[in-house]
């Protein structure tokens, strides 16, 4: 199955007014490759602005609460996050599950309650260094999406992003036949799980890509794209991993 390849930027907690700028040429690449999705997920309080600015571009999230509402303070609900303009948000990053404790169970909660709300969800899974180092990486992978995948997943609003912990903003990267292996895992598990609709759903790698790995990377068998940290902050850096996936 063709699989439209997607490249989603995570700007984590960075950025502000100013930076918005970056995404003028951000894009003016994805008009340039309409064959391939781009998105990028920014802080909460600058989602309405970006999405006002590059209106073509899918502006995301990078956390909802699992509620539709209600008595959580300090939390942002998938409603909220539509309202202000976001189209997709990412779910069960490794950051959160490692800074916040959100298990596999919070991110299939949290991937219904976006769902429930219209919105796309990019849902990570990925494994520690110690659990590689334990030769564990691919039944951790399999067990995170046992417990996160929602049932009633499809390619038309769940993508999965495989995001090795240790590749995250290290500068290293697995190996591709590392990456294909747990991507092919992963396809498996899903199929096993909601059968043919698996093979509409993309796999995202995650962790230190680059405009120099990038087009290596996402040349592997079940790669559909790429979810970017630090090289997504900036056009010139987000820009080569777009011309990547063209
Ligand atoms: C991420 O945080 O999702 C990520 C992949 O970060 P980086 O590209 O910086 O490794």
């Amino acid at each position: 199955m063709v699989r439209r390849k997607l490249v989603a930027g995570n700007w984590k907690m960075n950025g502000d007014r100013a930076s918005l700028a970056e995404l003028d040429g951000i894009a003016a690449a994805a008009a340039a490759h309409p064959g391939v999705d781009v998105a990028v997920a920014v802080p909460f309080t600058l989602i309405e602005r970006a999405a006002e600015r590059v209106p073509a571009l899918a502006i995301g999230a990078q956390d909802v609460h699992e509620a539709d509402k209600g008595a959580h303070t300090g939390c942002v609900s998938a409603a909220q996050v539509k309202e202000a303009g976001a189209r997709f948000v990412i779910v069960g990053h490794s950051e959160r599950r490692g800074d916040q404790g959100e298990t596999s169970h919070d991110a299939w909660a949290k991937s219904a309650a976006a769902h429930r709300q219209g919105l796309d969800v990019i849902l990570c899974c990925g494994e520690t260094e110690a659990e590689r180092d334990a030769g564990r990486a691919e039944r951790i992978v399999q067990a995170q999406v046992e417990k996160s995948l929602p049932d009633d997943a499809d390619g038309s609003w769940l993508t999965l992003a495989y995001e090795p912990r240790w590749a995250i903003g290290t500068g290293r990267t697995p190996t591709l036949d590392e990456i294909s292996a747990i991507h092919a895992i992963a396809r498996a598990k899903m199929r096993h799980m909601i059968g043919e609709k698996a093979d509409g759903i993309r796999i995202l790698y995650g962790g230190s890509v680059t405009g120099e790995n990038a087009a290596a990377i996402l040349a592997v068998e079940n790669v559909d794209g790429a979810l970017v940290g630090g090289a997504s902050l900036t056009a010139a850096k987000f820009v080569p991993i777009i011309d990547g996936a063209a």
